[in-house]
């Protein structure tokens, strides 16, 4: 099941100040923190936050660790698909969630949307399969990325492995003086292998090494 269950569900008012923003002929991105609008939007960034906060048990979508219960400094409104690149998602629950502010600043603005082979897409897609990344209104973070140690991500699948490199989870740990494992990363991808290949024996065999790894 996905990590987020509910989305974000705005009130009228809410709802008039968003159309009145993106209807605007001049609307970009920045109006995030529009100047005019400024503290009805504060107070919709809020309550977002908190919304979110809540649903993912105040985890980061990307890296699961705590984001700040208080702050929002730590807590930050996440755009999944990145505003810069699709405006019109700004205000779309589906694409909000929290993330730590590492994981929102070093996943800046890559794109996370599957290009389609020919056309554009008209709408949000609907489904986990549109995006690169693990994404938490639709994907069930476990099924993609196992985390070892709190600390080590291992991909499980391909979006788990973008998902790792789009926000440097490992390299920060590396970073910061914490030994790469390097029988790990070997490890890991032997395990996605033995994954794709349907080999559960050898699954059981490839985590039972890593565990035993990190217990050292
Ligand atoms: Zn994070």
């Amino acid at each position: 099941m996905a990590d987020i269950k509910n989305e974000v569900v705005f009130s009228k008012e809410q709802k008039q100040l968003i159309k009145g923003i993106v209807e605007d002929e001049n609307f970009s991105h920045h109006d995030w923190t529009k100047e005019e609008q400024k503290e009805p939007l504060q107070a919709l960034r809020k309550y977002v936050r908190s919304h979110y906060r809540v649903e993912q048990n105040a985890k980061c979508a990307y890296c699961r660790k705590d984001v700040s219960v208080q702050a929002p400094s730590n807590c930050q409104i996440e755009h999944i698909a990145p505003k810069e690149m699709y405006k019109k998602y700004m205000f779309y629950p589906k694409n909000l969630c929290v993330a730590c502010a590492d994981c929102n600043s070093i996943k800046w603005k890559r794109d996370t949307i599957k290009p389609l082979s020919t056309g554009e897409r008209r709408k949000y897609p609907s489904s986990s399969g549109a995006f690169l990344l693990v994404h938490p209104h639709f994907d069930d973070y476990a099924d993609h990325i196992d985390i070892f140690r709190d600390r080590w991500y291992v991909d499980k699948t391909q979006k788990g492995h973008f998902t790792i490199g789009l926000c440097k989870l490992n390299q920060r740990s590396m970073d910061f003086g914490y030994p790469e494992p390097d029988e790990m990363m070997v490890l890991a991808e032997d395990l996605r292998n033995a994954k794709s290949n349907g080999d559960s024996y050898l699954v059981d065999l490839i985590k039972a090494r890593m565990r035993e790894l990190l217990d050292n």
